[in-house]
């Protein structure tokens, strides 16, 4: 059924988030930005808001709405900043749905419900200095031992690596047979031999924690491994299903945040005797971000009503995740144009907006890797299967009749 308005419940969570990023990050996320800040109560806040398991079902602590809601709040938090939009993404894309997807009973009710309930934070560790588009390159082991796993190794560029309580890890559990010996585990921060040290000087998420894990003898508890071992790959790639969807779905807020910036400038300053909005070359600016506002959001849209229905939607997700961040990256760049020299200064939002916009276009799958998935379905290269454990169609109510 398709159906292009937001339900009364949307809207309301809509209002809800943007109401929080006008009175709670807005304020304050330049200096955060200028201070290379993430501020950690903004997560105590979005439990607060019941914002931390938009779409994990109530028996798992979540608010058990549906994953277009999850876009809208998305949207909204990046409309403030990047950062926020990837802290949700790291914690409910990739690591919480995937524990919802892949998890045993006994790992959803220690790990799942903490972090649905955003008591606890989750992040999400596949890339390496020596991996990132190449997953199968990655160099972290983990050997069997008793009842245990000892982990060693290290990641790079891990969202919330300093905040997070615990993190999903991929390590090969058999080196010989290349992506389908990688396992995936569940690593608690206090586990001994685990620490990790944040980057400095990045381009963007200034206002966002990110940085390195190392893994020196973490022993890591058998009932820790997540799925079976050899999925670790097959289980990465699911959970990126999650995360791009709400990196899509944010990248759409920053295209709202570079048109409401623009339009106001657009009035506010006068050349030749005109407002600039009355220049055609400036129209063209502002036109080119509504289309690529409208149709990044119908492309979230689609993919999320999919993930409604319980249907596989790597191929939709990696679409919108492409053309949404395209169109952000070059609607920030527009919106610094538009403002002319301001633009280039700190005097207003539009430059942080460019910076952070730049970001989406690499992780969770370059504009490469998503360019050749896209060739490749239409060529029939590629096509998708439904996999062995797929996340629950939504509304939920089944599944709880099936627990
Ligand atoms: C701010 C930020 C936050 C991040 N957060 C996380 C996180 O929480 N967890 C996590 O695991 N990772 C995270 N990442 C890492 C991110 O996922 C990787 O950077 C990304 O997968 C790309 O890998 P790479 O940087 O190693 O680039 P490479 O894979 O080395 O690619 C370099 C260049 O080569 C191109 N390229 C590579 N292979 C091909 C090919 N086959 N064909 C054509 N071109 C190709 C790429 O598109 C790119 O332009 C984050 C990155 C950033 C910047």
């Amino acid at each position: 059924m398709m159906n292009f308005e937001l339900s009364q419940e949307q809207e309301m969570v809509r209002k809800v988030v943007r109401k929080f990023v006008d009175e709670e990050i807005n304020p304050y996320i330049q200096e955060w930005d200028e201070r290379g800040h993430f501020e950690p109560s903004v997560m105590k806040r979005l439990a607060d808001l019941d914002l931390m398991g938009v779409c994990i079902p109530e028996q798992y602590g979540g608010s058990g709405m549906d994953y277009n809601t999850l876009a809208i709040v998305c949207e909204e938090l990046e409309r403030g900043d990047t950062a926020f939009r990837t802290a949700v993404s790291v914690h409910t894309g990739l690591n919480s749905l995937t524990l919802l997807q892949w998890g045993n009973e006994a790992q959803k009710q220690k790990y799942l419900i903490p972090q649905a309930k955003g008591e606890k934070v989750g992040a999400f560790g596949l890339t390496e200095p020596g991996a990132g588009s190449d997953v199968a390159s990655l160099k972290t082991t983990a050997v069997k031992d008793g009842d245990h796993y000892i982990l060693n190794g290290q990641k790079t560029w891990i969202s919330l690596c300093d905040h997070a309580d615990h993190f999903l890890v991929f390590a090969y559990t058999d080196k010989d047979t290349k992506h389908k010996g990688i396992s995936a585990f569940i690593v608690e921060r206090t586990m001994p031999g685990f620490s990790s040290r944040g980057i400095k000087g990045k381009l963007g998420i200034r206002a966002g924690n990110t940085g390195e894990l190392f893994f020196d003898d973490v022993k890591v508890p058998e009932e820790n491994l997540l799925g079976k071992e050899g999925e670790g790959f097959k289980i990465a790639m699911a959970a990126l299903d999650n995360g791009r969807f709400t990196v899509a779905a944010g990248a759409c807020g920053q295209i709202l945040a570079c048109l409401e910036e623009s339009v106001r400038y657009c009035h506010e300053r006068e050349t030749f005797g005109k407002e600039i909005g009355r220049h055609q070359l400036v129209k063209q600016m502002i036109a080119n971000m509504e289309a690529g506002y409208q149709m990044s959001r119908l492309l979230v849209f689609k993919a999320g009503e999919l993930k409604n229905q319980g249907k596989r939607n790597t191929r939709e997700t990696s679409l919108a995740k492409w053309q949404a961040c395209d169109f952000a990256n070059e609607a920030a760049n527009d919106a610094v144009q538009i403002h002319g020299a301001y633009g280039y200064s700190n005097e207003y939002p539009v430059e942080r907006f460019l910076r952070n916009s730049k970001a989406p276009v690499i992780y969770e799958g370059t504009r490469e890797i998503h360019t050749i998935m896209q060739a490749d379905y239409v060529l029939g290269y590629r096509s998708d299967k439904p996999l062995s454990q797929m996340l629950p169609a939504w509304p939920y109510s089944d599944v709880k009749e099936e627990v």
